[in-house]
């Protein structure tokens, strides 16, 4: 598949020294050539360049602006990423009047529709309440409403029925809530998401919906400068809609997944999907298929500080209680020594101190250094666990729109405040010698890199910029480092960095031309003006 050789001249090329990005450097022109391939990065006197130009290669004005390698996000969800583009957003709403305002408005506007589904609901807006009796007289469809991070679903009745949850037991890990007369609430938390409402969600959507609703999740990341993500929770259902998508249409960003594993009653169960992420991983790997692969496994230890469902060291401030990590060291153990023993990668999700522990104690026993396995969240990690992952060979997997001081603020109240210092401990992470991969963790936070990269490195919000708190500054990336994070670091953790991740000669032409200042302040101002995958371009702002 031959694309048409190219330089891209007169812009400022970042360079770096590694994934940490110590220091960097800016050069003036890339030159491509026909495999989609760069073959030269420095400046138009070099001997390369001169004979191009002689060669009359194809040549593209970058009109000063900055040139990034593309970004590959971290840690994402791609199906319910497409499908959440569909939803309505609840996130500006400040309560339950403001939510159901716009359900009605939405219901009344969308007849056809089948089922109503709402995101980016947060429990501070229904003061921790969510029962289906408070949507029911809204509309007779079934509405389902998931919570901000994805953690909880809240139902109205007909959803509820839709399901037939109230005869369901809740499995491993998760809760369907329920009054003192046993009748279902319309609350359903953590494991029932992933084990009933999203396969539910997912079966009732045809194929074609299903591919619509990815297409419109790849368009979205080219026109924001991606052309790489890990899918952090792949399942039969995504991978059938990813292989369908890949068949009918041009997929411009390259997908490494990890297939979840969701806690059940036997070791033998959770053995069994961890053999079949093998069998998948077999036929889908970095040699058979780079564009489009299993990675590894993915495993949710805890849930989120919001939720009181992440896992800590000591209660939560405002109700004295706690919750223990999803899996323990005991019941980790096989399912690490399996996936490690194949040559997977590992990912875990660890949000709260104990999961975090957890979570690097399980990695540091059962697993091979070297592999670069992960940790996904670390948001609440102790000083020394932060120090443990660089030391262990462990990716911290962060996602610093989960940072965004707009959406912490009820931390103070439940962790109180001299655990809010501990939370987002980014350059502990860094300063420890871990990779950092930076990811938007889609949908539950907005998915555009360079405000990801704005709260990365002020610890301010990108949600709402008039908004000065910010959130532990000491724990701030430079904007280098937080760039590579969001490249070269997001495409270590995956081993896609044999092919991309940075601008040199060697690696696929994947880059994104950016107009912003080389400020962090100034982030949220900078724009995506074109976007190559492989030597081509894919998103061009100006035809958009
Ligand atoms: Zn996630």
């Amino acid at each position: 598949m031959a694309v048409s050789p190219a330089l891209l001249y007169n812009g400022r090329v970042f360079q770096s020294s590694g994934t940490d990005a110590k220091t960097h450097s800016f050069a003036e022109c890339i030159l491509t050539d026909a495999e989609g391939k760069i073959v030269h990065v420095g400046f138009v006197s070099d001997p390369k360049v001169v004979a191009a130009e002689a060669a009359r290669v194809t040549r593209h004005d970058m009109k000063g602006r900055i040139v990034l390698p593309s970004f590959v996000d971290g840690h994402m969800h791609l199906l319910r990423l497409g499908q959440s583009l569909l939803n309505v957003p609840l996130e500006n709403c400040k309560n339950l009047d403001d939510i159901r305002a716009a359900i009605k408005e939405y219901a009344v506007a969308n007849p056809s529709l089948s089922r109503i589904t709402c995101k980016n609901w947060m429990f501070s807006m229904t003061d921790g309440k969510a029962t289906a009796s408070m949507l029911d007289d809204l509309d007779p469809r079934p509405i389902f409403i998931d919570e901000k991070s994805l953690h909880s679903t809240w139902c109205n009745t007909a959803a509820l029925e839709e399901m037939g949850v109230q005869d369901m037991e809740d499995p491993e890990g998760g809760k369907i809530y329920r009054d003192e007369n046993g009748k279902v609430t319309g609350l359903m938390t953590e494991t029932v998401i992933m084990r009933i409402v999203w396969p539910h969600l997912a079966k009732a959507a045809s194929m074609e919906e299903k591919v619509e609703a990815m297409k419109g999740a790849v368009d979205a990341y080219s026109a924001v400068g991606y052309t790489g993500a890990v899918e952090m929770a792949m399942d039969e259902n995504g991978l059938e809609a990813l292989r369908h998508l890949r068949q009918t249409h041009k997929v411009p960003v390259r997908f490494a997944a990890h297939w979840v594993i969701t806690p059940r009653k036997t070791e033998a169960e959770n053995l069994a999907q961890v053999d079949r992420a093998i069998e998948l991983w077999k036929e889908l790997n970095a040699e058979t298929s780079p564009d489009f692969r299993i990675a590894g496994i993915k495993v949710v230890c805890d849930g989120i500080i919001d939720g009181c469902t992440a896992a800590l060291t000591e209660p939560y401030s405002t109700n004295g209680a706690n919750v223990e990590s999803l899996w323990s060291l005991e019941e980790l153990a096989p399912v690490i020594k399996k996936a490690d023993g194949a040559g997977m990668q590992i990912a875990l999700h660890a949000i709260g101190d104990a999961a975090i522990k957890i979570a690097i104690d399980a990695l540091e026993k059962h697993a091979t250094p070297g592999r670069r396995h992960r940790i996904e969240h670390l948001e609440l990690a102790m000083p020394e666990d932060a120090a443990r992952l660089g030391k262990l060979g462990i990716t911290a997997s962060i996602q610093a729109v989960h940072a965004d001081p707009a959406i912490l603020r009820a931390w103070p109240k439940l962790l109180g405040e001299h655990r809010c210092k501990r939370a987002f401990a980014y350059k502990d992470f860094a300063d420890g010698g871990a990779v950092l991969a930076l990811g938007s963790d889609a949908p539950t936070a907005p998915i555009e890199p360079l405000k990801n990269i704005y709260t990365a490195t002020t610890r301010r919000s990108a949600r709402e910029p008039d908004y000065k708190e910010t959130v532990n500054p000491e724990f701030a990336l430079e904007l280098a480092a937080a760039v590579s994070a969001a490249t070269a670091g997001s495409a270590y953790s995956c081993f896609a960095d044999k092919w991309t991740g940075k601008l040199e000669p060697g690696l696929s032409a994947d880059f994104a031309v950016v107009e912003m200042d080389w400020d962090a302040d100034k982030l949220l101002e900078s724009n995506i003006v074109e976007t190559w995958f492989k030597g081509e371009k894919v998103y061009d702002a100006q035809a958009a």
